[in-house]
């Protein structure tokens, strides 16, 4: 059943149950784009931790320089396209972009040479990197955004998960970032952690409430098929977090930051009140920079290729997505609605204002049984998820999570150029 989730709700949201088919074939983007944002991705590591399953590679001196160089070259396919534009937010994410503050610092400065650049710079800091000259170097190059990943704050859960520093280094982390005058700093936590109990993540949530975080983030551990970590903790019998575990820990995150004061944002997101969201995949269109990194932009959704030498080698001759899906006004709306529910807020307004219709019929007809079970409710033009409702749609989003990674980025990582992937 569990697995069948993201195919009902895209029947729901889309009245379709048909597949997505990426592809590699030729990208049409609009051709004057309202604002733009990007999303830069930097994978270089100072090791790879075996739970993550992003596209990362060793740090290595030359091979980052040549990335730099690429990375430019593939914005300059951008500037021929839309010069000048209003480049709305700058996300850099990894691999950890910390690890290279010269190439965030220089592509910063390019754009701001070529577009117009405003609004949310942020960036992904891991504790180890968060030094006072890193920090002043980023916050000079205009980053005014940070998440940091943290992950937890005990030791023997940092162990479990192959993390390079202890919890008193995570602390200072914190408190330097915290002190270091960016608008808003977000400390991402993990939890169903093998070993880790509810009492463990409460005391998690409570480090970072009192550290002072604008924002926390606490993401669930997963798993997928094209990375050994879990049969490594099942062979080191590991005790695993079980379903209602994880539903446990998902509760106690929300209580202790709602009783700290904190707004939940989306289903795995606090803010305080006034605090700007960091958010990178929740916009409604994007362009991705980088190995692997994907765009969602006009009526394609598409990646990059997932393998560093051919992304440097290609960026030379002018770089075409790996694959891409093209995706029709009903995919369009559905993919809009997704990430809606993953707010929790769907704004009917801004949904007419955008698709100049209302609600899907399979999902409008189920409003009134789904307020009936307690799982939305109803305030004005918007429609809220409740607490039922976010711990269903974070089933949901674990499903197409999982669905999304194991295929299309497991075909991705084994070949650099795959020839197509079907979700
Ligand atoms: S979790 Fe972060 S530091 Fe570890 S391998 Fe992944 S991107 Fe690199």
């Amino acid at each position: 059943m569990r697995r069948l989730l993201p195919k009902i709700f895209r029947l729901l949201l889309s009245g379709k149950t048909s597949s997505f088919v990426f592809e590699p074939q030729e990208v049409t983007l609009p051709p004057n784009p309202s604002g733009i944002n990007l999303y830069i991705h930097l994978p270089f590591c100072r090791q790879l931790c075996p739970f993550c399953p992003y596209v990362k590679a060793v740090y290595n001196h030359a091979t980052s320089a040549a990335y730099k160089q690429a990375i430019i070259k593939e914005l300059e396919g951008y500037r021929g396209r839309w010069g000048n534009a209003s480049v709305e937010s700058v996300y850099f994410g990894g691999g950890t972009p910390s690890l290279t503050p010269e190439i965030i610092g220089e592509t910063l400065e390019w754009l701001k040479r070529n577009f117009h650049l405003g609004g949310e710079i942020g960036v992904e800091v891991h504790p180890l990197d968060a030094t006072n000259s890193v920090l002043k170097s980023l916050r000079d190059s205009g980053v005014n955004m940070v998440s940091l990943g943290v992950q937890s704050f005990n030791d023997q859960r940092l162990k479990a998960l192959g993390r390079d520093y202890d919890s008193n280094l995570a602390k200072e982390a914190c408190q330097r970032v915290l002190g270091a005058g960016f608008a808003t700093v977000d400390i991402d936590l993990i939890f169903a952690i093998p070993g880790q109990s509810v009492d463990e993540l409460e005391d998690d949530i409570g480090y970072a409430v009192a550290l002072g975080a604008d924002q926390l983030s606490a993401y669930p551990l997963m798993f997928f098929a094209y990375m050994p970590f879990r049969q490594k903790l099942e062979r080191a019998k590991a005790e695993m977090p079980g379903w209602w575990a994880e539903r446990e820990m998902l509760k106690v995150a929300v209580k202790a930051a709602s009783a700290a004061g904190y707004r939940r944002t989306s289903i795995w997101s606090f803010n305080k009140p006034e605090a700007r969201r960091y958010t990178t995949v929740t916009k409604d269109s994007f362009v991705g920079v980088g190995v692997g990194a994907s765009t969602m932009m006009g009526d394609y959704f598409s990646v990059n290729t997932f393998s560093l030498p051919e992304y440097i080698r290609a960026t030379a001759k002018g770089l075409k997505p790996a694959l891409a899906a093209k995706l029709d006004d009903r995919d369009k709306l559905a993919y809009w609605l997704f990430w809606r529910c993953y707010d929790l807020a769907i704004d009917t307004g801004k949904l007419k204002q955008l698709f100049g219709r209302g609600l899907p019929f399979p999902i409008r007809g189920l409003l009134p049984l789904l307020k009936g079970l307690g799982v939305i409710e109803r305030r004005g033009d918007t429609i809220y998820l409740t607490e039922s409702g976010a711990y269903l749609f974070h089933l949901i989003e674990k499903e197409y999570t999982h669905a999304y990674l194991e295929r299309l980025w497991g075909a991705c990582l084994k070949e650099a150029w795959p020839k197509r992937v079907v979700i």
